[in-house]
């Protein structure tokens, strides 16, 4: 397994992220994404020499922990995505504190679970305790487009590092997309799904989750990976935060 990469002061920093859960809930409950939409994503990163920290449910790496098993010795980063893609604002403390286990007592024996983020970005901060309690260290659950991240966040011993943009951006065509991602300040955290790289046009699920999805998905992705790669930002994996500090 490849080491924890340290930041080189002054370079700006990117983290690409995989929300890896069934097909576009909750409108889908297939798992098209992880049977065949995961595999040309592998294939590019690997390519493009990408670490990327896929967020995984409980729920995908019951139903297919061959995939995910695949993922570390891959070089990327394993984190939860929760057990079943509840929005928390919805959930009990108690439901809230369940579903959190149950995708680690799942996730954990691929490797360590040190990052967690919530479905549909949304996790109340009275809940914060309850990932700090079950040992993960880094949330990526907000949003810095969404008006809860202007809200005063809790004292919390965990690092939060907001995503920048939504995934569907990444898929516009390149000169609505490029002023749009040059704009956007490091660390910059994107995040995809498997199934925006199936052919999921027709499906019956809003526009801005079926356009340009599958093969056009992954040549956008391959685009938006060398515009940051050429403008010198470092690929990192959430985990590697955690290394900054010793
Ligand atoms: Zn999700």
């Amino acid at each position: 397994m490849p080491s924890l990469k340290k930041i080189t002061p002054g370079q700006p920093q990117i983290f690409l992220t995989v929300d890896t859960e069934t097909d576009c809930p909750p409108y889908l409950h297939t798992f098209r994404g992880i049977t065949e939409g995961i595999f040309p994503l592998l294939s590019l990163l690997r390519e493009e020499d990408v670490p990327a920290t896929f967020f995984v449910t409980g729920e995908v790496a019951e139903t297919c922990p061959d995939i995910i098993s695949c993922l570390i010795p891959e070089g990327h980063e394993l984190a939860s995505h929760g057990f079943g893609h509840r929005d928390f604002t919805g959930l009990d403390r108690e439901s809230a504190r369940r579903d959190i286990q149950r995708s680690l007592d799942i996730l954990r024996p691929f490797g360590p679970i040190d990052s967690f983020r919530a479905p549909y970005l949304r996790f109340p901060e009275d809940y914060l305790d309850l990932l700090e309690k079950v040992g993960i260290r880094i949330d990526s659950s907000r949003a810095k487009y969404k008006p809860a991240y202007l809200q005063k966040s809790r004292q919390t011993s965990l690092q939060r590092i907001p995503v920048s943009v939504t995934s569907s951006v990444l898929r516009l065509p390149a000169w609505i997309r490029t002023p749009w991602l040059g704009a956007l300040r490091s660390p910059v955290v994107l995040f995809v799904h498997p199934w925006e790289f199936v052919d999921l046009r027709e499906a019956d699920i809003p526009l801005d989750c079926r356009f340009r999805t599958g093969r056009a998905a992954l040549v956008c992705l391959r685009e938006v990976i060398r515009f940051y790669r050429k403008r010198n930002f470092q690929f990192r994996k959430m985990q590697d935060l955690l290394q900054d500090r010793t």
